[in-house]
């Protein structure tokens, strides 16, 4: 399987909103074939998570490799956030050699669509929370580093 070039930071399109995944197009061949080959790109360069602006496609696809268990996430968005406060170290596979502290929501719920295009609603905690607001945020342009509050060692922990 061929995979993705991983587009880094400062390529304007990593800035760039995203746009929606169209229903239709979920469940085509082609469609899946590349979700296929993003997760791959995930795997292989050891990241927890990848959103597609990162490999070049500025649509609104992510894939999330929490615990071994992978999934797509299509047209994810936020519905709610708590009050409570986590602190992280984040790295980013668009950012190499850059690892530091970000304050995330502890607790978010998600909206999604599967990649067989079936809505759902995740309850998020703890890491996982923090590894979806990182990739959400990669579909609204916006990079760990803009939230960073102090550079850390190398974690080795790309999201
Ligand atoms: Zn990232």
């Amino acid at each position: 399987m061929k995979l993705f070039e991983i587009v880094t930071n400062p390529t304007p399109s990593l800035r760039v909103r995203s746009t929606d995944v169209d229903l239709a197009e979920i469940t085509t061949p082609a469609f899946q074939a590349y979700l296929d080959v993003l997760t791959e790109t995930m795997l292989v360069k050891d990241g927890v998570g990848i959103a597609s602006p990162q490999v070049g496609r500025n649509i609104r696809a992510i894939v999330v490799n929490i615990d071994n268990k992978i999934d797509c996430y299509i047209n994810p968005e936020i519905t709610k956030v708590s009050e409570a406060i986590i602190e992280g170290e984040e790295g980013c596979l668009s950012v190499p050699g850059v690892y530091g502290l970000v304050d995330r929501h502890k607790r978010i719920t998600v909206r999604a669509l599967t990649r067989h295009g079936r809505r759902i609603e995740l309850d998020l905690r703890n890491f996982p929370a923090v590894v979806f607001q990182h990739e959400i945020d990669h579909l609204n342009g916006v990079l760990f580093i803009d939230k960073m509050k102090r550079k850390t060692g190398d974690s080795g922990k790309h999201i």
